[in-house]
């Protein structure tokens, strides 16, 4: 039997269907019919985004196939604008998916990670930051997202 695609309704909607329903803040990067981009809460490095299918689905096993190919180009997209903003040489694009895997919130996300060379930051050390991360104030992010925003328009995103 084919899986069944998940949907939030009503009072089950998880924080990031509460995002992309407005219903919750986030400093938004990017956002068309299908994708939503946003700057992460506990960022592990400055810029950290968070790129996501605006539908409800918990892992990339649920993700209607229609929902991929957007959502990568989304991160495509949006890569270089971060590293521009950041001063960054490189970028991790991480999902978790499931439990096991480390995953918290379920609602597939790619973290979209700007890196330096030598800024220490390894795989390893992914689920240690994660629980270490402080929680940052939006008007912190609000600056960055303005610079990565400027950046990814400068570079012809629209
Ligand atoms: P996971 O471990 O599921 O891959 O990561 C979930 C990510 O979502 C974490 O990095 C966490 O900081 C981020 N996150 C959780 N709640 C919120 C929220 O309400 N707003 C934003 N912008 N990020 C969130
Ligand atoms: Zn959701």
């Amino acid at each position: 039997m084919p899986r069944k695609y998940l949907s939030d309704t009503g009072a089950d909607k998880c924080i990031f269907c509460r995002i992309v329903a407005g219903e919750a803040p986030a400093v938004k990067l990017f956002e068309d019919e299908r994708v939503l981009g946003f700057l992460d809460i506990r960022p592990l490095r400055p810029g950290h985004a968070l790129v996501i299918p605006k539908r409800h689905c918990r892992d990339l096993r649920d993700c209607p196939p229609e929902d991929l190919a957007p959502l990568l180009a989304a991160c495509r997209s949006l890569a270089p604008a971060l590293l521009e903003a950041t001063g960054s040489d490189g970028f991790n694009l991480i999902a978790s998916n499931g439990e096991a895997a480390g995953q918290e919130v379920f609602h597939l996300h790619f973290h979209l990670m700007p890196r330096r060379s030598g800024d220490g930051f390894t795989r390893i050390a992914f689920a240690e930051s994660v629980a270490r991360a402080r929680r940052a104030e939006l008007d912190e992010l609000s600056a960055m997202g303005d610079s990565i925003r400027a950046a990814w328009r400068g570079q012809g995103g629209s």
